[in-house]
């Protein structure tokens, strides 16, 4: 791997040696990401103000170094992970928010974490809906680069549905704005768009407007249990058919549920033990509440084998603490997980359920899945211990089958975390030769060089063989 020693110490003098990094522990933390795979760089740059960014990018242009965009580090995928080395600009000290209370917007660097805008918003009666469970830690940029969802994803949309305008650096080191804090702008090519999604590989993205609704004046929380996962489907999809949108709608199947079960210590619904469930919330105002209550309590009669609502806003609390610690608790089942969080069509879920029940039949692996079925984004969790190697065969068996079946039924390889290098062997499975080409062509007319998070999204890279370090972080389980 090439050290860029000279242009690195080039950089260290522009920006000084407080905003250029080079000690052990710096580049050890820049190395790696939740994929827990290290592959390290040669300089940090912590950058004081967004300028500091177009100096580094117009240096590493010249000279072709490669760059590594971080925000938290949260991402499964090994997005932003180093994997070409050269330098990694860490932006969580960027992390200002204002919000106009006016207008119904945020302004926020791309640092800011996303529960300090929900927080913020919040404080003048303002809600911003996009919800990843990772929200304490993650940030905007972090999310905008991903289009990250979450649980909010079904009623109020993802990441990109409440960008208003971005500002930031192309690769070359030169400043841009796509868009300006008014709610029209049709002023020439969306590049916006182009952005979110682009996992910081067209352009490093150092601040953002944001959309925000009002703050729903009344929440309501069911907890709804299931004879089986494809019952729990029906239930859903008879739902949705009466036009109700709930705010959040999670399902969890058997495996999910015993695992949550075994980490919190507690039973999901007494008297229900292991069973699948559909956990929603409903939000908006206190009348529209009241009229779909009735509604959706017929719905469970109907539906559920038992149904149970939150009394108070701190058992809803209870039970969403549930969900969100599922996915950790999965640990218990193997070492390793494949987490693909896969979209499927609404009219393709009874489909998906049973191919799901075979993939783990045949797989004779545990395969909790989880999601957000009011989006079809289910988070299918492969589980294996990865020093047994006929389980670490059968999971990448596993997880290709998955795939193709995901495509094949007209759903997505991922539907928030995006491609990074976890799904580089799938790029090819979701897209054909034509548009994969047009992505390169954008690629390389806004990346000539190729210096921006090289080595990720188009090379096939089979992750799952990489060792894996073992580090607690602070959103893991145990
Ligand atoms: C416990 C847990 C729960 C999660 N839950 C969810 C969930 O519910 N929904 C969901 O969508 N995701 C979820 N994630 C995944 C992850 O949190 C998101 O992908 C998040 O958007 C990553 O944000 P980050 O700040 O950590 O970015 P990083 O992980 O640091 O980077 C992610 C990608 O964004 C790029 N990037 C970061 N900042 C910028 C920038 N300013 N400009 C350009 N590119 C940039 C990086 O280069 C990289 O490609 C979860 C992760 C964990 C560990």
């Amino acid at each position: 791997m090439p050290s860029f020693r000279s242009v690195t110490l080039q950089l260290k003098r522009r920006l000084g040696a407080k905003v250029v990094l080079t000690d052990a522990a710096a580049l050890f933390a820049a190395s790696f990401d939740s994929s827990k795979i290290s592959f390290p760089p040669v300089a940090v740059i912590k950058p004081r103000k967004e300028a500091d960014i177009g100096v580094a990018l117009a240096l590493a242009n010249r000279h072709h170094v490669p760059v590594t965009v971080r925000g938290r580090g949260t991402t499964l995928m090994g997005s932003a992970a180093p994997v070409r080395g050269g330098w990694v600009i860490d932006m969580m000290a960027l992390n200002r928010i204002s919000i106009d209370p006016e207008a119904g917007m945020a302004h926020v660097q791309c640092g800011a974490k996303v529960a300090d805008i929900q927080r913020a918003a919040e404080a003048k009666g303002w809600f911003y809906p996009p919800d990843p469970s990772s929200k304490e830690y993650c940030t905007i940029g972090g999310n905008i680069a991903c289009n990250a969802g979450g649980m909010h994803g079904g009623k109020y949309g993802v990441t990109r549905d409440f960008i208003i305008a971005l500002r930031g650096f192309l690769a070359s080191g030169e400043y841009v704005e796509w868009g300006t804090a008014t709610k029209k702008f049709s002023a020439g090519f969306n590049l916006r768009d182009l952005w979110i999604g682009s996992e910081g590989m067209l352009g490093v993205v150092t601040g953002a407007v944001l959309k925000l609704i009002p703050q729903p004046a009344a929440r309501w929380t069911l907890l709804t249990s299931y004879r089986d996962e494809a019952a729990a489907m029906r239930a859903a999809l008879a739902l949705f058919r009466q036009r109700v949108q709930p705010a959040i709608c999670e399902f969890l199947d058997r495996e999910s549920v015993v695992c949550a079960e075994r980490a919190t210590q507690t039973t999901v619904f007494p008297g229900q033990a292991g069973r699948p469930v559909i956990l929603l919330e409903l939000a908006g105002g206190v009348a529209e509440l009241r009229e779909l209550k009735p509604l959706v309590l017929a719905w469970a009669k109907n539906h559920a084998v038992a149904f149970r609502e939150a009394k108070s806003r701190a058992e809803a609390e209870t039970l969403w603490a549930v969900r969100r610690k599922c996915s950790g608790a999965m640990f218990e089942l193997g070492d390793a997980k494949l987490n693909e969080d896969i979209v499927v069509p609404m009219r393709s879920y009874l489909k998906f359920i049973r191919f799901l029940s075979g993939l783990k039949r045949r797989s004779g692996l545990p395969i909790p899945t989880f999601g957000h079925v009011a989006d079809g984004n289910l988070h299918v969790n492969i589980m294996y211990h990865r020093a047994n190697r006929a389980e670490a065969k059968a999971a990448e068996a596993a997880v290709n089958e998955l795939m193709r079946t995901v495509v094949a039924l007209g759903g997505a390889i991922s539907g928030e975390h995006g491609i990074g290098l976890a799904k580089t062997p799938f790029l090819r499975v979701q897209h054909r030769a034509a548009q994969v080409k047009a992505m390169r062509a954008v690629k390389d007319a806004l990346d000539p060089h190729g210096i921006l998070n090289p080595g990720k999204m188009f090379e096939p890279v089979r992750i799952w063989k990489y060792p894996k370090m073992t580090i607690h972080l602070p959103w893991d389980h145990k």
